[in-house]
């Protein structure tokens, strides 16, 4: 196993002004962070998709890896956002296809409010959302810290 493992992050362009702060708070292995439970992780780069639809992708990939990236997250933002990115997939595709990275969609734990208003809305009933949500759920108590 090893002891450290690099990620990038790349967020929704809808937040561009975010600071990170969910993203990086739950780097402490909690939501999607929580599967590395037995490597550090080490961050090597953090962006946006530059607004639909996302033609920021076809350049970070190569950024990532160079500073050796082993895995791309999706923040949580694309899944969570109204509506959902619609382009997750695409993203998926190009950047397993083109370089050698694995893309996880997640980042910190679904805030309890969105959670409820996807629930209301049947966003998570169907693929590819459906498939999206377990790894961004946590318990209660966990997405309470990320309300
Ligand atoms: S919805 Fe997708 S393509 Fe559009 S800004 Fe968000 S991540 Fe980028």
């Amino acid at each position: 196993m090893k002891e450290v493992i690099k990620i990038g992050i790349i967020i929704c362009d809808r937040y561009s002004c975010c600071a990170g702060g969910k993203c990086f708070r739950s780097l402490k292995k909690e939501g999607a962070f929580s599967i590395y439970t037995d490597t550090d992780l080490e961050l090597v780069g953090y962006t946006t998709c530059d607004g639909c639809p996302g033609g920021n992708i076809e350049y970070v990939g190569a950024e990532l890896v160079k500073n050796g990236a082993e895995v791309i997250h999706l923040a949580t933002g694309l899944v969570i956002g109204y509506p959902p990115g619609p382009y997750i997939e695409t993203f998926i595709g190009f950047l397993e296809n083109r370089y050698p990275v694995k893309v996880i969609v997640g980042t910190h734990p679904i805030p309890p409010s969105y959670l409820d208003t996807h629930t209301h809305l049947g966003t998570f009933e169907s693929p590819p959302e459906k498939e999206y949500l377990p790894i961004i759920l946590s318990d209660a108590a966990i997405r309470e810290k990320y309300a």
